[in-house]
């Protein structure tokens, strides 16, 4: 199974620079999903390592070879994109083929690499229609039919999923996550998606700005961001944030915020008087009496069967808390707030890096 590496890799167009110096390994069969906002410069990575844009500074190797001056159709990958871009005067059969008999392969041997993709990714029954004649989500399952044929070293994926509804892009969130267990071959995935992202990789590179902001398993970065920027990408609700000074004169160490909350610590580290960002995530909160360490106010309920949703108003702070089950609790009521304090982040208001433990 083929690495990926990635060394000091720049890209310009003209003079506007948009990837900054990415350096990174993929390992060999690993799931590696590239994550962040839309602009940050996912595709152009992806399309550098497909060899579909020129790398302006750096280097791209697969399976430790040095791929800078390897044309795309010689680097033995396969991409899939979200526009599928499926010929529609070609069949199933014939689309999935197409990239093989480009390659002068025997037609004993394409027509046996169809069939097995096609029992893999349940597309029998279709191999004779055209595209014009499938679902979405089949369109999509005869795209990455296509690169499965190919037996590439790598798979790279593109949003390939953008497209179809939120139904049936969970069903293929699984459906391509149970095809890298069966085929074991080292994919590389762009999603903006942060939830695709967590459910899907071993490990996510989250980027902002053409720069990689940290490296990790999906519980890695939710549990220790490195950074602001982390802490509320990651994660669903997104973690609440809370500016303030810390204060470790006086009692037990807390940040002080906006209309005198002081909100609890845990052994987070920092100096007394430091501008700081408390961060908590919604699912670290919990109803509690008039004797808790923060007070609010209710302003919207959300009940979704499983979960509540709250949103509430903390000293002039909206904050959202994820409440297990349901609640009797109203808009405008007056309630107090546990926090799960071991779980508690704090940030650097200036340089925006997590603060570790004391
Ligand atoms: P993402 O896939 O993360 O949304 P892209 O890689 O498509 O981001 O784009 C990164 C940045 O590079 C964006 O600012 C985009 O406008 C710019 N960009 C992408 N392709 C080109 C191009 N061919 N010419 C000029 N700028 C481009
Ligand atoms: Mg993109």
């Amino acid at each position: 199974m083929a690495s990926v590496s990635f060394q000091n890799v720049q890209k310009a167009f003209g003079s506007t620079k948009v990837i900054h110096g990415i350096d990174f390994e993929i390992e060999g069969g690993e799931f590696m999903v590239l994550v962040g906002p839309s602009g940050c410069g996912k595709s152009t990575l992806l399309r550098m390592l497909a060899g579909l844009e020129e790398i302006s500074d750096g280097t791209i190797a697969i399976d430790g070879k040095v791929v800078n001056d390897i044309e795309s159709k010689d680097r033995d990958i396969a991409m899939v994109f979200q526009s599928y871009a499926l010929y529609p005067h070609m069949t199933v059969a014939e689309n999935m083929g197409f990239s093989l008999r480009l390659r002068r392969a025997e037609a004993s041997l394409v027509a046996e690499r169809v069939a097995q993709a096609a029992k893999i990714l349940n597309l029998g029954p279709y191999l004779q229609r055209y595209p014009r004649e499938l679902s979405g989500g089949q369109r999509q399952r005869v795209a990455m039919g296509r690169a499965i044929v190919r037996d590439p070293k790598v798979f790279l994926f593109d949003e390939p999923l953008s497209n179809l509804d939120a139904k049936l892009r969970v069903a293929m969130r699984s459906e391509i996550k149970a095809l890298h267990q069966r085929l074991g071959t080292t994919t590389v995935y762009v999603t903006h998606d942060q939830v695709e992202a967590m459910t899907m990789a071993d490990r996510i590179v989250v980027m902002q700005d053409g720069r990689v902001e940290q490296i990790g398993s999906p519980l890695a970065l939710y549990d220790r961001p490195a950074n602001l920027f982390v802490g509320q990408f990651i994660g669903s609700p997104a973690m609440n944030v809370v500016h303030g000074t810390l204060r470790r004169d006086g009692g037990a160490a807390h940040v002080e915020a906006e209309g005198g909350v002081r909100w609890p610590l845990n052994g987070q580290g920092g100096a007394d008087g430091q501008p700081v960002v408390y961060g908590v995530r919604p699912e670290h909160l919990a109803l509690a009496g008039a004797d808790a360490p923060v007070q609010a106010e209710v302003i919207v309920v959300e009940p979704t069967g499983a979960e509540t949703e709250l949103l509430v108003q903390v000293g002039g702070t909206p904050i959202t808390v994820v409440l297990h089950g349901r609640t009797q609790v109203q808009p405008g009521d007056r309630i107090g707030l546990d926090i799960e304090t071991a779980a508690v982040h704090l940030f650097d208001a200036q340089t925006q890096l997590a603060q570790h433990a004391a």
